[in-house]
């Protein structure tokens, strides 16, 4: 990722200027006062100096303190269908023109996913998403949802996040009565750039779904992924739509490039493009759950823990083609930093 951008902002300085760290405090102090941030200066943030990283991870501290105090939240996955998409989305290993040797199947049956609860459960998830490769999910895929989502919640205590693809208004409304929590569908990059890393359903097709989400009563997960050629412009562009959608929960992924996918060798991040645009999305969206997703370990390495300072929830275990960090580095990580993993909203 190149970060040359020139913004233009009132507030802070760019990126070849050497910034003083009161002006992430005074953004910070005015977000925590219910003010808001600037586009100009939300891309100012992406361009924050590698020197200037700490005063203005510290600065985000100060807003997830106080929405989310030391608090993290973990999610689990489960790929209850794989490799079966007639989509495109060029980033994806389970897409139609994908060749990654990706596991192939269909819904599991009651019992792996059951199983899979009890993982959840015992990984301290406060969240199980239950995740299917699809455009959208046909009627038999419904009605495993559809049976399998009361029996978890009657016996886990668990919230259930359902990613299915595309839904209709009436899909929508029948997860919801089965006790669906939140659906997670995500923008994944701005209108602007959607077209180039997905051809065969649109950014307005996404936006309409979480619309549909919202309209059905259940909370909405969408984020991004950060490090497939976008400008720094496109970053910031998908965090405000976040915003204004009214998001709850945030997952930003960076870039796991893998062999075989359109994107494969794509990923060119630091661990510092990572921290600057969890820190930025964390003063754009100051109340959202913000989630280190994908290619955490890969790209923040040994600077995972920073990401904390912004972020308030993590994945554990495994993402849905590829391996996570084993979970007790996860909870080590969070105890040493003097966090604690909680169940509840804030
Ligand atoms: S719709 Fe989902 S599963 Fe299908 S290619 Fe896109 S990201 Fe992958």
């Amino acid at each position: 990722m190149t970060l040359n951008v020139q913004a233009e902002n009132d507030v802070l300085p760019s990126k070849t200027e050497k910034q003083e760290p009161i002006a992430f405090d005074q953004l910070a102090s005015r977000v925590l006062s219910g003010g808001e941030v600037t586009r100009d200066e939300a891309l100012s943030l992406l361009s924050t100096s590698d020197d200037d990283l700490l005063p203005l991870l510290h600065a985000g501290f100060r807003i997830r303190q106080q929405h989310f105090g030391k608090t993290v939240q973990l999610y689990f996955l489960m790929n209850a269908k794989s490799g079966l998409c007639p989509e495109d989305c060029h980033y994806c290993s389970q897409s139609k023109i994908s060749t990654a040797p990706v596991p192939k199947y269909n819904i599991l049956k009651r019992d792996k996913l059951m199983d899979a609860a009890k993982v959840a459960s015992e990984s301290g998830a406060k969240t199980y998403c239950l995740v299917i490769s699809a455009r959208g999910p046909n009627e038999r895929e419904m009605k495993a949802v559809e049976e399998i989502v009361p029996e978890i919640k009657s016996k886990y205590n668990l919230d259930i996040c359902a990613c299915l693809g595309l839904l209709s208004e009436e899909q929508a409304v029948r997860l919801k009565a089965c006790g669906v929590d939140r659906v997670n569908h995500n923008l994944n990059t701005s209108e602007e750039y959607y077209a180039d890393i997905c051809t065969t359903h649109t950014y307005a097709d996404r936006v309409d779904t979480l619309k549909r989400v919202r309209d059905a009563g259940m909370e909405m997960c969408s984020g991004g992924i950060i490090g497939m050629g976008e400008r720094l412009e496109d970053i910031v562009s998908m965090a405000f739509d976040l915003k204004e959608l009214g998001v709850k929960s945030i997952p930003l992924n960076f870039l796991n490039s893998i062999d075989g996918t359109p994107l494969e060798g794509n990923a060119d991040l630091s661990p510092q493009d990572c921290l600057r645009a969890l820190a930025m999305f964390r003063f754009v969206n100051p109340d959202r759950e913000l989630r280190i997703s994908g290619g955490r370990e890969i790209h923040l390495r040994s600077l995972q823990p920073l990401g904390l300072y912004v972020a308030n929830s993590l994945f554990v275990g495994d993402y849905l083609t590829t391996k996570g960090q084993a979970p007790q580095q996860d909870y080590d990580m969070i105890r040493d930093m003097g966090f604690e993993v909680t169940q509840s909203n804030c």
